[in-house]
């Protein structure tokens, strides 16, 4: 006879990861971190109005060792390409990173030479926000996808994060 069989009816079996998924994604810490002028838009989501504790989530850590969101808010110049990046490696695992609005997703309105065209090129991303700028409901919207990701993604492994280190190991072999 399986366990299933011997617990009694109405009881919830869960796996450790399902916990550990459930914990996880209701405590991000997002990087103090904007570019543009999304970011006006993604600090209102702090307001009282928008409410973003609601989802465990009231802390913007102003440093990069103590969080495991970037929200890339705005476009991302090439000079500050390399600091985004840095951001990024100085954030432990697992990490994600939300691209918030259409500048940091593709370039937008700024199809030239000092405008990195898609912060995908710099750091993987887990959830593409479109808008000009996305209203902070939006924002919520993509907060709340991301949690589904990491609620159904394995331990401590980011699936965008992992799949870009084995292409890149693909490539280098
Ligand atoms: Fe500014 Fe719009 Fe670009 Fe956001 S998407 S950085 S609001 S121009």
């Amino acid at each position: 006879m399986g366990i299933e069989e011997k617990l009694p009816a109405g009881f919830l079996l869960s796996t450790v990861e399902n916990v550990a998924g459930l914990l996880q994604k209701s405590s991000i810490w997002p990087a103090t971190f904007g570019l543009a002028c999304c970011a006006i838009e993604m600090m209102a989501v702090g307001t009282p109005d928008y409410d973003i504790a609601r989802f465990g989530m009231e802390k913007f850590s102003a440093s990069p060792r103590q969080a495991d969101l970037m929200i890339v808010a705005g476009r991302v110049s090439q000079k500050m390409a390399p600091v985004l990046r840095q951001v990024y490696d100085q954030m432990p695992n697992p990490k994600w990173v939300i691209s918030m609005g259409v500048c940091a997703s593709s370039g937008g309105m700024f199809n030239n030479y000092a405008i990195v065209q898609g912060v995908d090129h710099i750091v993987p991303v887990d959830v593409y926000l479109p808008g000009c700028p996305p209203r902070p409901e939006m924002l919520l919207n993509a907060i709340l996808t991301l949690h589904d990701q990491i609620r159904h993604s394995k331990l401590g492994v980011n699936r965008v994060a992992a799949a870009r280190a084995a292409e890149k190991a693909a490539l280098e072999a």
